[in-house]
């Protein structure tokens, strides 16, 4: 495989396939050629020549084997195969999940003092690390309307140092305007991350839109097979060494088995978003035919109240979204989930299998108010035949 740094950038489909299959990761000329795979390369402790050499290479800080805390060519790889995905990138870092993700880049970024503006249909544990830890911290939060737009600006306050978005929002699937965001916070010298694990960069190119870091749960999509944790931290050349030294001082590391794990789920990532994405519309547009659903909260529906944004910014519906239940209680929604055959009940998603979660948005919401009165069911929706799920879902229905 021979490397592709300076050539024409290719499609997410071949970059999914060939990226971070450098051959120095690879192989070896003295062992005759390459395979396909970065292999595990698991370590701690690194071994120098002689004390010379320690000198010398012990000051390497990047892509350099130095100390097993700074990663491994298993480890670079899926970081650099990142990397290749979004546009106008510098580097990613990669952490033990996708909330350590989130909370080590409002740690690299936030010093006591400063404001931060959330988006308020944000993944709960993030809004839990700014409520907490940043505010004991000195970190002020102001929680702000998903459909803000450019409106932000009336939000920003001399100390506000970054605006965190989510788009979709979870749970209830928002659409942000991201460009409108991105450049009043250009223009005020503000910095932006993203919450991109519902569409990755292969459906929405984050950086493109101006953000300046780009952030994964690789545990959802890019892993795929709901059987390891991982996040992600893809950022611009501005933020790029911030985020790195933050990282290292904050002693974040990842293994080169769970990065192998990674790398397999990433190499048919194009193919399974594709699908999760195609069922997913399938089961969204049968459900909003049915009596029992009030809505479906599915921004590729054109009926959506965020498919104009979508359709403008991303290039593909992802396979998470949500229905309302009407006229029914909490048992009644109970009775729905566990009639469920094909549907397992559980958190996470984008994993190959179906999965049906109750979920209650009012709690979580301050800046906007979410009305309960239909009892919300998030769907994961997975790889199997999508009439199955239909019968699968019809049945379950009945049961309200
Ligand atoms: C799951 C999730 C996370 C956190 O990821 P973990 O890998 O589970 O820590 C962050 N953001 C969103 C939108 C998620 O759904």
């Amino acid at each position: 495989m021979a490397d592709n740094g300076n050539a024409k950038p290719v499609g997410s489909a071949t970059a999914v396939v060939q990226g971070g299959r450098r051959s120095e990761w690879t192989g070896d000329p003295r062992l005759g050629g390459s395979i396909v795979n970065p292999p595990v390369w698991r370590a701690s402790t690194i071994l120098y020549d002689n004390v010379a050499d320690l000198k010398t290479r012990g000051h390497a800080t990047h892509d350099k084997l130095y100390y097993g805390r700074r990663g491994t060519p298993t480890i670079w790889a899926l970081a650099d195969a990142l990397t290749q995905l979004e546009a106008g990138a510098e580097g990613t870092l990669l952490y033990p999940s996708g909330v350590a993700a989130i909370s080590s880049a409002l740690l690299a970024l936030l010093s006591p003092g400063d404001h931060l503006l959330m988006v308020d249909s944000a993944y709960e544990p993030t809004r839990s690390f700014c409520n907490g830890l940043l505010a004991r911290m000195g970190v002020e939060t102001t929680y702000y309307d998903p459909l803000v737009g450019a409106d932000i600006a009336a939000l920003i306050r001399p100390e506000t140092r970054l605006i965190f978005l989510e788009s979709p929002g979870s749970l209830t699937f928002e659409v942000q305007d991201i460009p409108a965001i991105t450049a009043v916070a250009r223009e005020r010298g503000i910095w932006t991350i993203l919450d991109n694990s519902w569409a990755t960069p292969l459906l929405l190119p984050a950086l493109e839109l101006g953000v300046d870091i780009s952030m994964m749960s690789l545990t959802k999509y890019v892993g795929g097979h709901s059987d390891a944790l991982m996040g992600s931290l893809t950022a611009n050349k501005a933020l790029w060494p911030k985020l790195r030294h933050a990282t290292y001082q904050l002693g974040q590391s990842v293994s080169a088995d769970d990065c192998a794990l990674m790398l397999r789920g990433l190499r048919t990532l194009d193919v399974r978003l594709e699908r999760h994405g195609k069922n997913a519309l399938t089961i969204a547009r049968w459900l909003q035919g049915r009596p029992e659903v009030a809505k479906v909260l599915h921004p590729a529906l054109p009926t959506d109240a965020g498919h104009a944004l979508w359709s403008r910014d991303f290039k593909g519906a992802s396979g998470l979204f949500s229905i309302l239940l009407k006229d029914t209680d909490d048992a009644g929604r109970a009775r729905f989930v566990d009639a469920l055959r094909h549907f397992g009940i559980g958190f996470s998603w984008g994993g190959y299998e179906s999965l049906a979660v109750p979920s209650d948005p009012a709690g979580i919401r301050t800046a906007t108010k979410w009305d309960s009165a239909h009892p919300l069911v998030r769907l994961s929706i997975g790889l199997e035949d999508p009439q199955d799920l239909i019968d699968d879902l019809e049945q379950a229905l009945r049961q309200i």
